[in-house]
């Protein structure tokens, strides 16, 4: 059976995870933590770069920072992770869902400004699949709007929108280094921002609701309870396992990305016969290979499909119901206006395996046995 993922490995990560041990520091903000956050701030040019302990960590202390309050409303695609919305609803926010653009499956910057009401504080966005969303009319938006811009960026380390990375352009950018995305600690993530000002009450916020981190760097010589937090930081444990994969991140995403082009390359006479729709990369991103999908004619041959590629020993998956159409999308928000692409372009959306190291013989493997799908289908 091929997996649809597995998990990154490089080989070094234990040698760092024994050297963390042996520092005797395992919570965070030891070494590792602080090579990690470095590392960010150099590869990617932000200011702040806060290793937390997952992506949906990130964006709850971003929603904090924000300022976002009981009854305030919040912008976002609605076929996005439950965490983009949760961190939100946290806050006692209230959801306004957008369509998607069909091309990029992000959120439709021609949407948003008729999206905008008296009570709207923030815009979210994801880049799906590491395909960057088109950023400079949202920010004109939001900023003719005084809005703040929150990117969860969680699929989108080191992909770039005009030359700026993902997660560094709006107020605050949320990274996943969560075992299924291009570089892992298992279970982790990280806040990015620009703004000084902030690292102060993200760094309390982060810590409990303590300066703590203003005391380990001797600015204070005791520390105490100052605002709400809560417990966001990473154990060295897992900051050693992601500084492995940090330093090897350029054969990763190669890697990756030459999966990624070789099943472009493959289906591209399937997307002239008309049997399927490839990812769409506009001229202003530079995608991550973070994922491969497809669209296909619709629900029906989606099902087909995906128990095909099992009945081939691969693994193919389906991604996001759109969150408006859950329960706990009705109860915490509302769609706003026609849901045309939404729902219609979700349920199309097939996602191939690709990971780490797939291999050669896996990719030939993949993209025979999704062409004979189709063949078969034009002769019968
Ligand atoms: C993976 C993912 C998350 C959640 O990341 P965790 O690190 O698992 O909390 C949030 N948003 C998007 C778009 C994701 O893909």
């Amino acid at each position: 059976m091929i997996d649809f993922n597995i998990p990154p490995y490089v080989g070094t990560e234990e040698k760092y995870i024994q050297e963390a041990i042996q520092n005797r520091k395992l919570c965070g903000d030891g070494m590792f933590t602080k090579r990690c956050s470095q590392w960010m701030e150099e590869t990617l040019c932000v200011r702040h770069a806060l290793l937390t302990t997952s992506c949906t960590h990130a964006l709850e202390m971003a929603a904090i920072l924000t300022g976002v309050k009981e009854g305030d409303e919040v912008i976002m695609p609605s076929y996005t992770f439950v965490s983009t919305a949760n961190a939100f609803v946290q806050r006692g926010a209230s959801i306004v869902f957008t369509d998607i653009r069909p091309d990029t499956m992000n959120l439709d910057e021609r949407l948003l400004e008729d999206a905008i009401t008296p009570r709207t504080r923030a815009i979210v966005l994801v880049h799906y699949a590491g395909v960057a969303c088109d950023m400079d009319p949202i920010l004109k938006i939001a900023r003719r709007h005084g809005l703040q811009v929150v990117e969860d960026a969680a699929q989108a380390i080191a992909a770039d929108y005009k030359g700026k990375a993902l997660g560094t352009i709006g107020d605050y950018g949320c990274l996943s280094f969560h075992e299924t995305k291009n570089l892992t600690m298992g279970e982790g993530g990280a806040l990015l921002f620009q703004k000084d000002e902030a690292l102060e009450p993200a760094e309390i916020i982060r810590e409990k609701g303590t300066n703590r981190s203003k005391f380990f760097r001797g600015q204070i010589d005791k520390y105490t309870w100052v605002d709400y937090g809560s417990s966001y930081l990473p154990s060295e444990l897992n900051a050693a396992y992601l500084w492995g994969q940090f330093m090897e991140s350029q054969k990763i995403q190669q890697d990756r990305m030459d999966t990624w082009n070789f099943y472009h390359q493959a289906f591209q006479d399937l997307e002239q016969a008309g049997y399927v729709n490839r990812p769409v990369i506009p001229s202003y991103a530079k995608h991550n290979a973070h994922m491969y999908y497809l669209k296909v004619a619709d629900l029906e041959t989606r099902t087909r499909f995906l128990s095909y590629m099992k009945e081939q020993g691969i693994l193919a998956v389906f991604h996001y119901i759109p969150l408006h159409s859950s329960s706990a999308g009705r109860k915490f928000g509302r769609f706003f206006g026609e849901d045309k692409y939404t729902t219609r372009e979700s349920e199309r959306l097939v996602r191939l395996p690709l990971y780490y190291g797939i291999g050669q013989e896996n990719r030939e493997k993949i993209a025979k046995a999704v062409q004979s799908f189709f063949v078969d289908r034009i002769k019968s």
